[in-house]
């Protein structure tokens, strides 16, 4: 039986993940501090007998170390997300997500793991020149979060290279679906709109939306990180996309709703759309839902953000103060 352990397996994507895993018969170790209260997330699979969950910070090794005990395939996914914060405590985000890889990178050596799939961030490619954009483009990190990721994406690549981990790193593009974020910062577009929508409050539309994003459904992406895990390639950085790339209108015009326009902020790309033929050809992966398909599940769940923070022009001014005040000219 495959040992396979998540970092950040109650979050986000690392509970979808955990969730695949487990039901492709693997034993599944979750890692995680629980800093987003999450352990909400893991309730359908934690009574599973291949289950266990150990709550630990990827910053501190010591409370690590134990829970790698003769695994096989580590994903990692614990990380700090989020643009603003990023700018407002990079020191936060350094200890979390480089840090906090390194740690992570150890404990996968000297346990003689077999494979780490690293949880990368598209946002590293900044603004991008090329669309789709290939895993070739220059790498412009804009504000702190993207660097950082990057910065994890490099030393895992570099684990591989010295000390013959075998390491896929995957760049994630606008990763949207169920049990995304419902509390806390002002964050990804999806959990903004959809409380907008249970409050009846209008959208709050950036620029003109006319801007597009590669957005790429969660089970999707699980099943990318498990074909990464099941795979013979070493060394290499994979984007995992859509496919596609959809404008914010078309999210609008899908959600139905009314909206509301807000001034459009430095440093955000006005497309994001993945080249996908690497992971395509490496690792045979190309994603199933479609965007239509996937905004119709977050509509059926739309009630599981009814306690999320209901943003509108005037708070997201206060909380993305920081994003002008250092990323304008
Ligand atoms: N967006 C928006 N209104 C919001 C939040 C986001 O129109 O209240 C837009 C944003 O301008 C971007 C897209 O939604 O074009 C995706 O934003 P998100 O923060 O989810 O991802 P990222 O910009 O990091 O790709």
């Amino acid at each position: 039986m495959t040992k396979a352990l998540v970092t950040g397996g109650a979050g986000f994507i690392g509970s979808h993940l955990a969730e695949l895993l487990i039901s492709e018969g693997c034993e599944v170790i979750v890692v995680d501090n629980l800093t987003s209260g999450r352990m909400s997330n893991l309730s359908s699979i934690a009574e599973h007998a291949g289950f266990t969950f150990i709550d630990a910070d990827i910053r501190d090794i010591a409370s690590l170390k134990p829970a790698f005990k003769d695994v096989d395939w580590v994903f990692h996914l614990a990380g700090l997300a989020d643009i603003v914060p990023s700018i407002e405590m990079p020191g936060q985000y350094f200890s979390t997500n480089v840090t906090g890889t390194f740690n992570v990178l150890e404990c996968a050596r000297n346990a003689g793991a077999e494979r780490i799939v690293y949880a990368a961030s598209s946002s590293s490619y900044g603004i991008p020149e090329v669309y789709p954009t290939p895993e070739t483009s220059p790498i412009q990190p804009q504000y702190p979060y993207a660097l950082t990721k990057y910065m994890g994406e490099e030393l895992t690549l570099h684990w591989a290279q010295v000390y013959g981990l075998d390491a896929i790193s995957l760049r994630l593009f606008n990763v949207y679906g169920t049990r995304s974020r419902t509390s806390g910062a002002y964050g990804a577009v999806f959990g903004v709109f959809l409380a907008q929508k249970l409050s009846g409050r209008p959208f709050t539309v950036v620029g003109d939306g006319q801007q597009t994003r590669d957005f790429t459904y969660v089970t999707d992406v699980a099943q990318a990180f498990l074909a990464a895990a099941q795979s013979h390639v070493s060394g290499e950085a994979m984007n995992v996309g859509s496919g596609g790339t959809f404008s914010i209108n078309r999210l609008v015009e899908l959600l139905g709703g009314e909206v509301e326009f807000i001034p459009k902020r430095p440093g955000e790309p006005d497309c994001t759309f993945a080249d996908i033929n690497k992971i395509n050809t490496l690792l045979g992966w190309r994603a199933r839902i479609s965007f239509e398909e996937g905004v119709g599940h977050m509509l059926e769940h739309i009630t599981d953000w009814r306690d999320a923070p209901v943003w509108d022009p005037k708070s997201i001014d206060q909380a993305t103060e920081a994003w002008f005040q250092y990323l304008g000219d």
